[in-house]
């Protein structure tokens, strides 16, 4: 049994084929596939606008530069997700408030956030960023009523969830970073995610005005449309007008997420059996605690809670099983320790993370692989 990760791309021989078409064209950056991924992949999530970048967390940046984050305004998101998430809010000078999880669904507590709402003065916390913690679709319904009472905008940090959608009030199919409930959503193509392009990432938004500030921030703030130029003195002629950054995709990393885009719902309906799978598996065994199965989850983690997670992480590892723990609480960081940030002060994600271990997911991972982990946890806990 060759080793088996806790997630893994999957590249086929006709992603090798559209990458080497590119290599062999007049364009490697700047060319036609980046707006062909990006309309493709607006139709896949089902917005209007999406701004492909060079990874999630530029992703994330230039949301928060779009938004205007400055130097003092407060944020709040969950400590349970990748650093970048809190980082965007830091790189524009501005505060993260960190609300704890509920346990029931990992996501960030409305309750908390509601909590951390009231105890601040009106007007002083900018925006939320909920997180689709593992795929778990946030309820962005809910989060967009809490933001109109307090004039708030809304990033979702959808990662993990393409493809991942929650049903609103009105009983309609909400997928993950279509916009209707929030101005921003964002997703990363590094090669553990759903859609692998090496590194690389996507905004997605219904809203015009952000859209264009998005396309502008990306390439220096600099724009050559005549229709937005203050001077023209000719074909060369450009213009920066904001201070942006180089935050492009390649047209080879676009290419590739233009191939992987087609098996992305085939690749989603794998994870889903998987996830069935493993519940089927661990279902009544006291040693282990998972989250329910629920369809309208995107798995792109599978977690397991046990109370000897060390011990369990070091047994799979010595049988070629490399599983992963997401997240270290973002708050217990000694970069966020240094800004002040106290252990102790979110006690249901520091819990949970005493105990969470992210176990094989992807949709490559055979049945044989599957079993192999099942019996090699068993094997463990009930010894
Ligand atoms: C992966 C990830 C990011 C960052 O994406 P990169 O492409 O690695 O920069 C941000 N947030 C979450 C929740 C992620 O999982």
């Amino acid at each position: 049994m060759n080793s088996i990760p806790y997630g893994r791309h999957d590249i086929s021989s006709e992603d090798i084929e559209a990458v080497v078409q590119v290599l062999r064209s007049d364009f490697l950056t700047q060319g036609p596939s980046v707006a062909e991924f990006e309309k493709k992949f607006a139709e896949y999530i089902g917005c209007k606008y999406a701004v492909a970048v060079s990874n999630g967390t530029a992703a994330l940046h230039l949301c928060a530069l779009a938004l205007n984050v400055n130097e003092g305004d407060k944020v709040i998101t969950t400590s349970l997700t990748f650093a970048a998430s809190a980082n965007c809010i830091r790189y524009c000078g501005g505060e993260v408030l960190f609300a704890d999880i509920d346990p029931a669904t990992l996501l960030l507590d409305i309750q908390q956030v509601k909590k951390i709402l009231e105890a601040h003065p009106k007007g002083s916390i900018k925006g939320i960023i909920p997180v689709d913690f593992a795929g778990h679709p946030v309820n962005l319904e809910e989060y967009r009523k809490l933001a109109d009472e307090y004039g708030l905008w809304i990033i979702e940090d959808a990662c993990h969830a393409p493809g991942g959608y929650f049903t609103d009030s009105k009983k309609v199919k909400q997928h993950c970073g279509n916009g209707v409930y929030a101005e921003l959503a964002i997703f990363s193509f590094h090669p553990v995610k759903h859609i692998a392009t090496g590194e690389g990432g996507m905004i997605t938004t219904n809203d015009e005005a952000l859209y264009k500030k998005l396309l502008l921030l990306r390439t220096h703030g600099i724009t050559k449309d005549p229709a937005l130029l203050i001077e023209n003195h000719g074909g060369w002629y450009y213009e920066m007008q904001e201070l942006g950054y180089n935050y492009r995709l390649s047209d080879m990393q676009a290419a590739l997420g233009i191939s992987q885009l087609k098996k992305a719902d085939d690749g989603l309906r794998k994870r889903k059996e998987i996830a069935q799978h493993y519940e089927e598996a661990f279902k009544g065994i006291k040693e282990i605690t998972t989250l329910p199965f629920h369809e309208e989850h995107a798995y792109h983690l599978y977690i397991l809670q046990v109370q000897d997670r060390l011990g369990l992480y070091n047994h799979l590892k010595a049988n070629q099983i490399f599983a992963q723990v997401h997240y270290i609480p973002v708050h217990t960081m000694p970069y966020y320790k240094g800004l002040g940030y106290l252990k102790g002060s979110l006690p249901k994600v520091e819990k949970y993370y005493e105990h969470c271990l992210s176990i094989p997911m992807y949709p490559s991972l055979k049945r044989e692989e599957q079993d192999y982990v099942i019996d090699t946890i068993k094997k463990y806990l009930l010894k």
